[in-house]
C-alpha cells in the first residue's frame, strides 16, 4: 500500500492495544503537547504518523484538533485515522507526511524557497483552506510550520490544534487565539473574525517562504502585536527579487479590512497560482532536505534514540 492511500481501521483494531496494531520506527519531531513517530500499519504495512500526548496536559486542545481532522476528508489536509489510549499517554494516528513541514525545509536546507516552490505550495494550501472555509472552518494557525508535505511532493494542512466552526448562532469568533506574527489584524483587535483572518496568515506565509522569516520575525511579539493593527500591510523587503504577479498575490491577501479581502476561492483564480507548476517541482528541494537530515541524524547520532534519519 502507498503512504497516498487512505486507512480504515476497523472497530477490532481500534478496540486493540496500539502497540498490537504498530509498529513504532523512530522519532520524527516534537511539538508543545507532545512528540510524533513514524509507525508501521502492521496488518497492511502502510506508514503512519502517530502523535503521542501525556494525558496530563491540557486534553481540551488536542480535542479539538482530533474533532476538527476527523470531520475532513481532502487530500489537502492530513488525514486522521483513530485514537488509542495506551499507559499515561494519547496516540493519535494520521496520515505520514514524510517531507515534513515547509518550515522543517528551509531550516534543513538554510534557504528560502523559489518563486515556484513557493506558487505550487500556496495552490495546495489554497485548496485546503477553500474546503475548510466552505464548511465553516478556520483554521486559525496558517504559517510554514503547519503545512507539511509528503514524500511526492503534496502539501497538506496540519495542526489544528486553535481550529475553530462557525456555526449560526456564532457568526464571528472574538477569542484571540494563534501565532503573533502571522495574526490578522482583526484578530490581534479581537473586534470578531471569520475565515477570511486565515487568507491574510496566508499572505504572512508567502512572505516567510520567500524571506525566511515573517514580517517584524525579528522584533519581540508583544511588540509585533501592536504593529500589526496599526502599520500599513507589509510587503517585500526586496521587492525587485519578485514578479509583479506574486506581489500582487500578496497585496491581495494583506488587505487589513477583513471586509475587502480576498477569499480562497478567488485567489485560485489569480495569475499567480494558476500557472503554478505541479507538485513534482517540489521533489528536488524534498531530496535535498532529506540528504542534510540524513548527514546530521548520522553525525549526531549516539545511539540512544531512535530519531529518525531518512523519513
Ligand atoms: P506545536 O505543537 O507547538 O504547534 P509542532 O507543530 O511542531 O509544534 P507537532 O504537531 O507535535 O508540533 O509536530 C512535531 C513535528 O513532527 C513537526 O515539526 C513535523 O515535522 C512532524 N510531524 C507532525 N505531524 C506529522 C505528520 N502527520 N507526518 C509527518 N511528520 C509530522
Amino acid at each position: 500500500m502507498s503512504s497516498q492511500s487512505a486507512l480504515k481501521l476497523s472497530d477490532e483494531s481500534l478496540a486493540r492495544q496500539p502497540d498490537e496494531v504498530f509498529d513504532v520506527i523512530c522519532k520524527i519531531g516534537r511539538g508543545s503537547y507532545g512528540s510524533v513517530y513514524k509507525a508501521l500499519h502492521k496488518e497492511s504495512g502502510q506508514v503512519l504518523a502517530i502523535k503521542q500526548v501525556p494525558v496530563d496536559t491540557d486534553l481540551q486542545e488536542i480535542i479539538k484538533e482530533i474533532s476538527i481532522m476527523q470531520q475532513c476528508d481532502s487530500t489537502f489536509i492530513v488525514k486522521y485515522y483513530g485514537s488509542y489510549f495506551k499507559n499515561t499517554d494519547l496516540w493519535i494516528v494520521m496520515e505520514y507526511c514524510g517531507a515534513g513541514s515547509v518550515s522543517d525545509i528551509m531550516k534543513l536546507r538554510n534557504k528560502t524557497l523559489t518563486e515556484l516552490e513557493i506558487a505550487t505550495i500556496l495552490s495546495y494550501t489554497l485548496k485546503g483552506l477553500e474546503y475548510l472555509h466552505s464548511r465553516k472552518k478556520i483554521h486559525r494557525d496558517i504559517k510554514a510550520g503547519n503545512i507539511l508535505l509528503n514524500n511526492e511532493g503534496h502539501a497538506k494542512l496540519a495542526d489544528f490544534g486553535v481550529a475553530g466552526q462557525l456555526t449560526d448562532t456564532m457568526a464571528k469568533r472574538n477569542t484571540v487565539i494563534g501565532t503573533p506574527y502571522w495574526m490578522a489584524p482583526e484578530v490581534i483587535q479581537e473586534i470578531g473574525y471569520d475565515c477570511v483572518a486565515d487568507i491574510w496568515s496566508l499572505g504572512i506565509t508567502a512572505l516567510e517562504m520567500a524571506e525566511g522569516k515573517p514580517p517584524y520575525g525579528d522584533i519581540h511579539p508583544m511588540r509585533a502585536i501592536f504593529m500589526i493593527p496599526t502599520k500599513p500591510p507589509p510587503s517585500f523587503r526586496n521587492p525587485d527579487k519578485w514578479s509583479p504577479e506574486f506581489i500582487d498575490f500578496v497585496s491581495k491577501c494583506l488587505v487589513k479590512n477583513p471586509e475587502t479581502r480576498i477569499s480562497a476561492s478567488e485567489l485560485l483564480k489569480h495569475d499567480f497560482i494558476r500557472e503554478a507548476d505541479p507538485y513534482t517541482v517540489l521533489q528536488k528541494m524534498i531530496g535535498e532536505a532529506k540528504e542534510i537530515q540524513e548527514a546530521q541524524t548520522t553525525a549526531l547520532s549516539n545511539g540512544e534514540d531512535s530519531v529518525c534519519s531518512s523519513r
